[in-house]
C-alpha cells in the first residue's frame, strides 16, 4: 500500500492525512523509575551501538513507497543518544520512507540527559520537537519517584531548549503522586505555565501490579488523595492551563494552537504508523504488528536477517471500526460518525447508539448533528463510555 499526501476532511486538529507516522523505540534508561512498567532497561555504550545499528537495519527493509510526515523517537530515554545515532536514523529513514522535508521530529527527553550544546546538536540532526519527561517540579515528588533529576534541571533544560532554536516544546507531568495534596499538583501546573511550553501532557499516575513505588508507599506510609481530590486536580488543571492559553484537545494533552503533537493524533484519527525497535508495535493496510521485547533479542534477529516481528494478526473491519471510535472519542473535538460509520460501511449510532444514549442523558457525550464528543464530565468517565466500543 501506498500512502500520499491526501487530506480527507478538515477538523480544529488540520486535515486528517493518508501519511503514516513512524515511531523508533530506544530501550535505555540512566536509571530504572520506580512505578514504570515500559520496555526499557539500563543504558549500556556498547549495547545502544549494537541496537542503533539494528534499528537502522530493520529500517533499511521496511515496505518501498510509503510517505509519513512524523516520526518519533520514544522510550525509554532516547536522548541518551549521541546526536550522531539519531542523525544516522533520521538518514536511515528518509532512505527508505518519503519523510516529509517538514516532518513533526519529536525525540523524547529526560531533563538530566541534556545540555544547551547537545540539544543544538539534536537539532541539527534533525529533531524539531522535544519532548521533556518533567513529571514533577518539587524535589520531594521526584525522588518518591525515583526520577534522577531536580525541578530547577527541568527549568533549565527547557530554557536550553530555547536557546538552542527549539520552539515545539512539550513537557510531561504526572498527577495523583504519593501524598500529593491538590494544592501541591496545582503547584506544578502553575510551574509548567511559567516554563512556557508550547504543548503538555498530564498523566494519572498509574500504580501496576508489583511497582517498586507501591512497597516504598507501603514502607513509607504514603498514600494516593481519594478519588474526589483526583478528579478536581484533572478539572482545575485543564481549566488553569486553558486560561494561560494551552487549550485542551485531547483527554490528556494540550497545547498552544498549531503545536498539537500531530504524532499522537495519528493513533487517536485512526492513522497508520511504522514502528521499528525492540516491543515497538505498528499499523498499516489493517495489519497490527510487534516486535518482540527483549533488546538483545531484536538486535540478534535484526542481524541474522531474521523477522523481528512477534506477533502479526489482521485486524478485523469491526475491531478497526472499535478502535477508531474508542481513540476518536478521547479528542476534544470528537469525531464524524458519519465520516466513521462510511470508512467501515456501518451506521455507527444504528450499532452503539443504544448503549450510548444514557451518557448523553448524564451529560456526559454530545451530538452535534453527525459528531459527537465527551464532555469534560465525560472524560473523567472514559474508561465506562469507551467500554462500550470493547
Ligand atoms: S525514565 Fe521513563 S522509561 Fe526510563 S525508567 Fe523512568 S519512566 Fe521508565
Amino acid at each position: 500500500m501506498v500512502a500520499r499526501r491526501a487530506p480527507k476532511r478538515s477538523s480544529d486538529l488540520g486535515p486528517r492525512t493518508s501519511d503514516l507516522g513512524i515511531y523508533v523505540h530506544i530501550p535505555f534508561c540512566s536509571a530504572i523509575c520506580n512505578y514504570c512498567n515500559f520496555n526499557r532497561g539500563l543504558y549500556d555504550a556498547n549495547l545502544k551501538a549494537r541496537y542503533v545499528e539494528a534499528l537502522r537495519r530493520e529500517i533499511a527493509n521496511a515496505p518501498e513507497g510509503l510517505a509519513a510526515d512524523t516520526l518519533f523517537f520514544g522510550g525509554g530515554t532516547p536522548s541518551l543518544l549521541a546526536a550522531e545515532d539519531v542523525a544516522s536514523i533520521v538518514a536511515a529513514v528518509r532512505d527508505r520512507v518519503d519523510l516529509d522535508r517538514a516532518a513533526e521530529i519529536t525525540l523524547e527527553t529526560n531533563p538530566e540527559t541534556v545540555d544547551r550544546a547537545k540539544l543544538e546538536r539534536f537539532r541539527e540532526a534533525g529533531v524539531n520537537r522535544l519532548s521533556f519527561g518533567v513529571q514533577s517540579f518539587h524535589d520531594a515528588e521526584l525522588q518518591r519517584l525515583g526520577r534522577i533529576h531536580s525541578a530547577e534541571r527541568a527549568r533549565a533544560a527547557v530554557r536550553e531548549a530555547r536557546a538552542a532554536g527549539f520552539d515545539n516544546v512539550s513537557l510531561d507531568l504526572m498527577m495523583w503522586l504519593p501524598g500529593q495534596s491538590v494544592g501541591e499538583w496545582l503547584s506544578n501546573v502553575a510551574e509548567l505555565i511559567a516554563a512556557g511550553p508550547d504543548h503538555a501532557s498530564l498523566y494519572l499516575l498509574e500504580l501496576y501490579p508489583n511497582a517498586p513505588l507501591k512497597e516504598d508507599m507501603a514502607r513509607a506510609g504514603w498514600s494516593q488523595a481519594p478519588d474526589d481530590d483526583a478528579a478536581e486536580m484533572y478539572l482545575r488543571a485543564m481549566e488553569t492551563l486553558e486560561a494561560a492559553g494551552l487549550r485542551q484537545y485531547e483527554i490528556s494533552n494540550v497545547a498552544r494552537p498549531g503545536r498539537e503533537s500531530r504524532h499522537n493524533v495519528k493513533y487517536w484519527q485512526d492513522g497508520e504508523w511504522l514502528a521499528f525497535g525492540c516491543g515497538a508495535h505498528g499499523t498499516l493496510a489493517g495489519v497490527r504488528w510487534k516486535n518482540v521485547s527483549g533488546t538483545e533479542d531484536y538486535i540478534a534477529r535484526v542481524t541474522s536477517g531474521a523477522d523481528p516481528v512477534s506477533e502479526r494478526r489482521h485486524l478485523s473491519a469491526d475491531t478497526r471500526l472499535e478502535e477508531a471510535l474508542f481513540t476518536g472519542l478521547r479528542l476534544v473535538e470528537g469525531l464524524d460518525l458519519d465520516e466513521v460509520g462510511a470508512r467501515y460501511g456501518v451506521n455507527v449510532w444504528d450499532k452503539y447508539g443504544a448503549a450510548l444514549v444514557p451518557f448523553v442523558e448524564a451529560g456526559w457525550l454530545v451530538r452535534e448533528g453527525s459528531r459527537a464528543r465527551l464532555t469534560r464530565a465525560g472524560m473523567l468517565m472514559a474508561n465506562e463510555v469507551l467500554s462500550v466500543f470493547v
